[in-house]
């Protein structure tokens, strides 16, 4: 049961009676209303890569964690209705590689892809690397099968893309971290797969440049812009040091940008279309310099530069993470100004700073100082900051009119910091909501309220 009762990050443990791990809906629902009858705690559990403890018992025992892994099939594939119906554990590479060989594509993208599951990501409404284009899981799911808190079965499978029918239960149950009930199955959107895919890894003088250039990049492209990523020295540093990768550039710049067009236009147009953008930007000035996957390996090699900086910081130590968003146009400001307000509550303290500028997301991560020698002030000390630190970034965010998670979720690391940054009216009907739905509390207590 071990790995089931601590999360990704190891920032949480919990404590459980069980790890059940049902084979069918009808098996989770059986499940359900035993613990219903008996007065258990259910934790839902997927590829348990979430990032605020959402999957992680509390420390009482009381609960069972219960693992969609084993439900997870690709039920069916629509190809003229363009849906896929998949079961909630299956791993979310999986359900793109099945996409994949009936030439659609499911665009849903994250680095924890190979173990993140469906039900997770619709429980977490994840966003990931292509939203600018595809929007949150949200936006790519057309209807689920849920098991309430009473152990009954409701299914909405259909694949309509229109239900105008009264309220949209779908929708309550995305994004709501299994404290309404368990994603068994879902109907998912598929889309053509794109036949060129150009991707380029660009050089920036400072992030000022990135919401001019993300301007530029949509009038000339349009619907074409797939991705949009951007990430600092710092981050590319600790990708080199731990995954042996080589620098891009000969030089190191303060910013990257990582960009992607995918379309309908033969793989060398898309890629001319690409390369006729970047001359241009770095005639503006706006590139300082620029490389163009020339092969899918060269792409793979520079999407890892951007993909493995979680991990690359993961193993530096314990870090102080923000997943936040504010309006694209405000991110340079954001950044510069928390930055400086950071170094006067925490000196040298190092800003490992990425995300998904095309969505206003970034991940404004902290990482211990270094001492002369190098090496990183003691992990207590460090953490002993870390909430002064989530104070001053959040309401620096609030300020900026963002949000304190774009795309993590709030789990159990944030349940206290959105009483202070969400409307009380909001908190109210959210409360509402789970008292009609779970009256009794079963549905991973502890978690988002
Ligand atoms: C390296 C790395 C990169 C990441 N990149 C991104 C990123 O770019 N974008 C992003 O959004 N996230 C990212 N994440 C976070 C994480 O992968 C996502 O939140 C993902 O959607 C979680 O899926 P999971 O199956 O692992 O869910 P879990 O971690 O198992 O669970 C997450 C939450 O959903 C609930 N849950 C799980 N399955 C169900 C179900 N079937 N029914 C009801 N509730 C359920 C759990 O109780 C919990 O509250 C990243 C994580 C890592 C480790």
């Amino acid at each position: 049961m071990a790995p089931a009762l601590i999360d990704w990050r190891k920032r949480f443990t919990g404590k459980a009676r069980a790890l059940v791990l049902p084979g069918s809906a009808e098996q989770v629902a059986a499940v359900v209303r035993l613990c219903a009858a008996e007065g258990v705690a259910v934790v839902p559990q997927g590829g348990n890569t979430g990032l605020v403890g959402g999957a992680t018992p509390d420390m009482s025992g009381n609960a069972i964690v219960l693992s969609l892994r084993r439900i997870n099939a690709v039920r069916s594939l629509d190809k003229l209705n363009n849906t896929v119906e998949v079961e909630a554990g299956c791993a979310l590479q999986n359900l793109q590689e099945a996409a994949a060989r009936h030439e659609r594509l499911f665009p849903l993208s994250l680095a924890s892809e190979g173990s993140c599951t469906i039900g997770g990501n619709l429980s977490t409404n994840a966003g990931g690397t292509q939203v600018l284009r595809y929007g949150n899981t949200r936006e790519l799911c057309l209807g689920i099968e849920v098991v309430t808190p009473q152990g009954e079965i409701w299914s909405s499978l259909n694949g309509l893309r229109k239900d105008n029918t009264g309220y949209d239960l779908r929708d309550l149950f995305i994004g709501a971290e299994g404290t309404l009930g368990i994603i068994t199955a879902a109907c998912m959107k598929l889309f053509p797969k794109p036949r060129g895919t150009a991707t380029a890894l660009c050089a920036l003088a400072d992030l000022d440049a990135t919401p001019v250039l993300l301007e530029h990049a949509l009038n000339h492209f349009g619907a074409l812009v797939t991705a949009f990523e951007v990430f600092s020295e710092e981050c590319l540093r600790l990708v080199l040091k731990h995954f042996g990768a080589r620098r891009p550039f000969a030089k190191s710049s303060a910013h990257y940008l990582l960009i992607e067009i995918s379309g309908h236009e033969e793989q060398a147009r898309t890629e001319a279309l690409l390369t006729e953008w970047l001359g241009r930007e770095a005639e503006a000035g706006l590139v300082l310099d620029a490389v163009l996957a020339q092969t899918l390996d060269h792409a793979r090699q520079l999407w890892n530069l951007r993909e493995n900086i979680s991990e690359a910081q993961a193993a530096e130590g314990k870090n102080i993470k923000h997943d936040i968003s504010v309006p694209i146009s405000a991110i340079p400001a954001f950044v510069t100004q928390t930055d400086a307000l950071l170094q006067g509550i925490a000196p040298g303290v190092r800003m490992v700073c990425f995300g998904h500028i095309g969505d206003g997301n970034l991940h404004y991560n902290v990482s211990p100082a270094l001492d002369a020698a190098g090496d990183p002030e003691p992990e207590a000390q460090f953490l002993a900051r870390q909430d002064a630190v989530y104070r001053l970034v959040h309401d620096q965010v609030a300020r900026f009119g963002g949000s304190i998670s774009a795309e993590h979720g709030i789990g159990q690391l944030k349940r206290t910091e959105i009483t202070r940054y969400k409307s009380p009216v909001a908190l109210g009907m959210m409360r509402a909501i789970k008292h009609a739905l779970d009256p009794a509390g079963i549905m991973n207590p502890g978690k988002l309220l």
